[in-house]
This record gives structure tokens, C-alpha cells and sequence, in this order.
């Protein structure tokens, strides 16, 4: 029996933020969950209206910087997937780094393609419960 068969499976919800969409980096980010043996169960491309991005980031929506947030996550297309694997929720927020772009570590996601503290590319559910109500907002079925 292959070893992987017996890991305990999460589940994380993913966005390919309109920045990565708009440069073109989409194949690209998604090629490097797919190398580390994470799999798509979910794909969908699709662009947010206000009501859908304040319940996405309702933990942020008192923040002086949200209005910024909210009309950069709305401001085109960006690919919302649903990634599974053993450990996901770590594994991706650990593949993904820092929030801020320009402090990001080199081989991190943000670290080599972002230098924003807003345009970093990629949303990953940062715990359990995140992931399972981010995912119920965008794949609620
Ligand atoms: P993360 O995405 O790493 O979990 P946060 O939950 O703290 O980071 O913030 C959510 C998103 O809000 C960030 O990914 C980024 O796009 C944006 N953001 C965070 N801090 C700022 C800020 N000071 N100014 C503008 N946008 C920000
Ligand atoms: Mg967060």
C-alpha cells in the first residue's frame, strides 16, 4: 500500500487573486500545488461582487485597508480552487509565505513572484474552521 493512502485528508480553500490572473501566473501556481501532491477537487473562475468579498474577509472588514482589499479582490477574474492533501491547510499556507510580498522568503509563492502587502497573489484558509467556512461560501455545494 502506497503511503499516502493512509494520511489523513484536509481540505483548504485556495484563491488566485485577480493579480495572479491578470499576470498570467495561474498555470504556474497551480502547477506548483500539484507538484507538492496536493489534488484539485474544486476549480471555478469567477468574479466577486462586495457582498461576497466582505463575507469572505469578514475578519477584516473594519480595517482602515479594507476598502483597498475589496476593490483589488473584486477588481477582475481570480480562480478560487479546492485543494486537498495530508496536512493541506499547513502545507499550503507554508508553500504560499508571508503576507506581505516583499518580506515573503525567497521559494515561497509571494516570495518569488509578489512585492505587495495586498497584491500577494493567492488567499489560503489560514485554519480548520476558515477553510471549512470559506469553503462553503465558494463551493457550497
Ligand atoms: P493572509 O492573506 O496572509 O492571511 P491577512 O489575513 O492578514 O493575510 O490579510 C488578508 C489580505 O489582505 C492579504 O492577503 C492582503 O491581500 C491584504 N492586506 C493585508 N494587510 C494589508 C494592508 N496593510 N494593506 C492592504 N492590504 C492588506
Ligand atoms: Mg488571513
Amino acid at each position: 500500500m502506497l503511503p499516502h493512502m493512509n494520511a489523513p485528508e484536509e481540505r483548504t480553500l485556495i484563491l488566485l487573486k485577480p493579480d495572479a490572473v491578470a499576470r498570467g501566473l495561474v498555470g504556474q501556481l497551480i502547477a506548483r500545488f500539484e507538484g507538492k501532491g496536493l489534488r484539485i477537487e474544486e476549480m471555478q473562475m469567477r468574479t466577486l461582487d462586495a457582498a461576497t468579498a466582505d463575507e469572505h474577509y469578514a475578519e477584516h472588514v473594519d480595517k482602515s485597508w479594507y476598502p483597498s482589499l475589496r476593490d483589488f479582490i473584486c477588481s477582475g477574474p481570480l480562480v478560487a480552487l479546492m485543494l486537498a492533501g495530508d496536512q493541506a491547510i499547513d502545507v499550503v499556507r507554508g508553500m504560499i509565505g508571508a503576507t506581505d510580498g516583499r518580506q515573503a522568503a525567497p521559494g515561497t509563492i509571494r516570495g518569488d513572484f509578489s512585492l505587495s502587502n495586498q497584491a500577494n497573489l493567492v488567499h489560503a484558509s489560514d485554519s480548520a474552521a476558515s477553510a471549512a467556512r470559506e469553503l462553503k461560501l465558494f463551493f457550497p455545494n
